[in-house]
């Protein structure tokens, strides 16, 4: 999982990281009194190449403000923006913590060149070096030459350190600043980060609750005249559901795959679409809870039959994360929970 960009600044401040000062805006909030830096927060990278880091040294900030809220960067709107203060650089260095695979080794990547022309570098040019607590200083040393700041020594010293301490307790697999900004007076700050962490160590963080990205949910039109509408998680599900439905003799109007991070919301959303096919009489839901949890897809149900009354008839088949709250959310409204999509469909058949 990406966090975002003010949630990594957030662990590495916890972990004594110099970062610029800054607050998180959302929409409606006031715009920020330059000097200020704008950036999206968005899960991705390359922000600043699609437009999405303003550097405003005078003026309104607020029509910049609302070009990065308007501005989806690899299809993503940000819901928030970090406004920050403008840091003067007098070098901008790559520096980052890996998970190096074939050498059960976390190794630390540096580069001369950071900023956003860093893909530029020849890898060759590249500093690279299995580090592990013990061995922290004698790896900044060599960092510090590489740099060319031997001065910087035991500030990198103490800021790596603190870097493989976050890396570690966070469960990360990715810890990377870029910019690492140096001040002309000779200040190391993390001008970016990027941090990736481990879905499955998920388990032992309960202080993880990060913004999650909007679900990538997949809606075709099969037919305008459709009897039956789908709903199901996974390419590969929804496209055996379409199929299923097929296979009975009945008309399937869609394709949906909700995604895996799907929201209440967001599959309220699907159900929205579905009311507008004309002949759809039934809706066939098809979920096997992994990362989607079951009991989000019954709670969207639920408000779904609240919002829409003409909402057409529900054939409810799921399992996974979640189901037994799930069933018992749906069997309190009186909703019937099928054991497997062929009998949703015949039931389907027999009513019709
Ligand atoms: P990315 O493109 O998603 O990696 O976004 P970054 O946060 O790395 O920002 C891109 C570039 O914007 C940086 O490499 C800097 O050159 C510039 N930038 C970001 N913050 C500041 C700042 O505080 N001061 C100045 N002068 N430039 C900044
Ligand atoms: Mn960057």
């Amino acid at each position: 999982m990406n966090v975002l960009e003010y949630e990594a600044k957030q662990l590495l401040q916890s972990f004594h990281i110099p970062i610029p000062h800054g607050v998180v805006l959302h929409p409606g909030d006031n715009a920020p009194t330059a000097p200020i830096v704008l950036k999206s927060q968005v899960h991705t990278g390359g922000r600043g190449k699609a437009g999405g880091v303003i550097v405003i040294q005078h003026g309104d900030t607020t029509s910049p403000m609302h070009d990065i809220f308007a501005l989806a960067i690899a299809g993503e709107r940000p819901s928030c923006i970090l406004a920050e203060e403008v840091i003067p650089i007098a070098t901008e260095f790559y520096l980052s913590l890996v998970i190096n695979r074939s050498e059960a080794t976390i190794d630390l990547v540096a580069s001369t060149h950071g900023g956003m022309s860093v893909e530029a570098q020849d890898i060759r040019n590249l500093f690279r070096h299995a580090i592990e607590p013990t061995t922290v200083d004698a790896v900044s040393d060599l960092l510090a030459d590489y740099l060319a700041i031997p001065d910087k020594s035991f500030v990198l010293q103490d800021m790596v350190a603190n870097l493989l301490a976050c890396f570690i307790k966070n469960d990360a697999t990715l810890l990377e600043i870029n910019p690492l900004i140096i001040t002309p007076p000779g200040e190391l700050i993390a001008g970016d980060c990027k941090m990736t962490l481990d879905d499955d160590a998920r388990f032992r963080h309960p202080e993880w609750h990060f913004e999650r990205p909007p679900a990538s949910t997949t809606f075709v039109t099969l037919d305008r005249n459709g009897t039956v509408a789908t709903i199901a998680n996974g390419a590969g599900l929804a496209m055996a559901t379409v199929d299923a439905v097929r296979a009975a003799h009945l008309i399937p109007a869609n394709f949906l795959d909700i995604g895996g991070n799907a929201t209440v919301d967001g599959i309220v959303r699907c159900f929205r679409s579905i009311v507008a096919f004309p002949r759809v009489t039934a809706i066939v839901i098809n979920i096997f809870g992994g990362i989607v949890r079951c009991d989000d897809v019954a709670k969207a149900i639920i408000q779904a039959r609240d919002q829409f009354p003409q909402l057409p008839s529900v054939y409810i088949r799921l399992s996974g994360s979640y189901s037994q709250e799930a069933t018992r959310l749906l069997t309190q409204r009186h909703l019937t929970l099928y054991p497997d999509i062929q009998s949703c469909l015949r039931e389907i058949n027999h009513e019709s």
